[in-house]
């Protein structure tokens, strides 16, 4: 499969660097999604336009297993500060996170799998909006879940770049591999005053103060030590002038956990913390908003993509995935299918390091095939598995 998918490099990097000179933003993917979908139907694939505002989803093959193969299209509010010949044409916008190169490698693996005789089926997601989410909070994933780009399907893989690693690794693990999100925005409500007479006030940043020092206790006194989490307040406002007490401050934070409970858990002592201003004197605001689910890579899966990596690139060319809290919404495609998602390794040799969302973010197109033969074998793999 390496082979083969060496054997399509040139069409890889050509879509790369399409892709690359004109990213698009969120859901307005109207050119990337148009391009992808178009090649889909000339390789024969049954393609569905517009799940989830623009994303497109594919399938090819007949009966048996599906297994379906996600790819996010989606670029950065970021204004590129690459100089080579393929740099971003729209000024302000820039893949800085190697999703131009995701949908390449899933076009070049709909192109391989096309010609395969399939036992079974596989379907691709090519997904707006990873990055951020729209007006009513739902990022692609979400919408595209929503109308029904899943349903049916018995495995969900899924890759992204690493700057870090070398080409010609991947790295994979099971079980809790990303972080799921809530955003916590609050207000606390004081009394405001003179500030050389603050026993007439009830200050709120004095309140503030203590709801902090609570948060800040909740990782590390209130949760398993060996439950990942994170809590973490992002921006706080209140007052204008250096001698008045403000009546309120209001703040917003983050939320990381890679377990349901967990969140169910941390909402709870986050709310507790926020009693304290009552005790007080004070009162609060509080409201959580579920920005996502945490990545939690299924053991069978991650097997799977574990072997054909050996298989492709020896012993060494495979690695335990390195763990964070940061965010993927690529979870949203495992609510009712196990899946996993895994890294591969794009650093460039010989040029200082810009990681994922850096304005010179880039990678090695040498890793292009290979992502592409990682994902044609492990779904083929799949099907192979269960026919
Ligand atoms: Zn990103
Ligand atoms: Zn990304």
């Amino acid at each position: 499969m390496l082979k083969q998918s060496h054997a399509i490099s040139e069409e890889l990097i050509e879509w790369r660097r399409d892709f690359h000179m004109h990213p698009e933003i969120g859901f307005d993917l109207h050119r990337t999604a148009k391009i992808v979908a178009d090649e889909l139907e000339k390789m024969g694939y049954r393609v569905r336009r517009g799940v989830g505002k623009t994303g497109v989803v594919a399938e090819i093959g007949e009966g048996g297993k599906v297994v379906a193969i996600r790819a996010d299209m989606d670029a950065l509010p970021i204004l590129e500060q690459n100089e080579h010949e393929y740099v971003s044409q729209t000024p302000g916008a820039m893949h800085a996170c190697g999703h131009d190169s995701h949908t390449a490698m899933a076009l070049g693996a709909a192109l391989l799998l096309s010609k395969e005789k399939l036992p079974g089926r596989v379907r691709f997601l090519f997904q707006p909006c990873e990055e951020t989410t729209d007006e009513e909070g739902k990022s692609g994933a979400q919408r595209m879940f929503d109308e029904g780009a899943v349903e049916g399907v018995d495995y969900v893989i899924a890759q992204h770049v690493d700057p870090l690693s070398p080409v010609g690794t991947i790295a994979i693990s099971e079980g809790p591999s990303g972080g799921g999100v809530d955003t916590l925005t609050a207000t606390i409500h004081g009394k405001g005053g003179h500030g050389a007479y603050p026993h007439k006030t009830v200050d709120p940043f004095f309140l503030l103060a203590q709801v902090i020092i609570a948060l800040n206790g909740i990782v590390s006194r209130r949760l398993d030590p060996f439950e990942p989490a994170a809590v973490s307040i992002g921006s706080i406002h209140g007052g204008d002038a250096e001698n008045v007490i403000p009546g309120k401050v209001t703040l917003k934070g983050t939320l990381r956990f890679t377990s349901l409970e967990v969140h169910k858990q941390i909402r709870e002592e986050v709310t507790r913390a926020f009693e304290i201003v009552r005790s007080l004197g004070g009162d609060y605001e509080l409201k959580f908003e579920f920005g996502g689910m945490p990545l939690v890579n299924d053991t069978y899966v991650s097997g799977v993509i574990e072997r054909v990596g050996r298989d492709l690139l020896g012993a060494n060319g495979v690695h335990a995935m390195h763990k964070t809290l940061g965010a993927e919404d690529f979870p949203e495609f495992l609510k009712n299918a196990p899946g996993a998602m895994y890294t591969l390794g794009t650093k460039i040799d010989g040029r200082e390091i810009y990681e994922l969302h850096h304005p010179k973010f880039d990678i090695d197109e040498r890793a292009l095939p290979i992502g592409t033969a990682v994902l044609v074998e492990t779904a083929l793999t799949f099907l192979r598995n269960e026919s």
